[in-house]
């Protein structure tokens, strides 16, 4: 796996989007969260505290932020809160630990259907500020 290609983002002193989907700490590092059941064990993305399998209660774990894209689509339309610019694809992407993510790429590349990809920060304007969401990269075997 080369990860040196990624683009780097500054996120120091920068909000995740949604703080159920990501954490960023003080030092700029982050985290894909997710939910893990403590009653049957499902690993869910992002964290929601409720099983949707059992309805268990889940503890906030960090996901392994690595998967394979399962589908994909364009969208023409952006939010109207977050000004990310359009058109830009969508790809669900089933991470390698199990659960299906939902993720947008902001760079040029047409998602391909079983193509490994990884999950990295990247900033987005919104009106509150710029604020960081997952999007999914292209990886590249070496
Ligand atoms: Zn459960």
């Amino acid at each position: 796996m080369n990860v040196s290609t990624l683009p780097s983002v500054e996120l120091r002193d920068i909000q995740p989007l949604d703080a159920q989907r990501m954490r960023v700490d003080a030092d700029g590092s982050w985290a894909l969260l997710g939910g893990k059941c403590e009653n049957c064990g499902k690993l869910a993305h992002p964290f929601h505290r409720g099983c949707s399998r059992c309805g268990g209660t889940e503890r906030l774990v960090e996901l392994e932020p690595i998967g394979e894209v399962r589908s994909s689509t364009t969208v023409h339309v952006t939010r109207p809160d977050v000004l990310l610019p359009v058109p830009y694809q969508v790809a669900l992407v089933q991470l390698r630990e199990g659960p299906v993510v939902s993720v947008p790429s902001l760079r040029s590349e047409v998602f391909h259907l079983g193509e490994t990809v990884l999950l990295a920060p990247v900033l987005v304007d919104t009106l509150t500020g710029p604020r960081a969401i997952v999007q999914a990269v292209p990886l590249s075997e070496d």
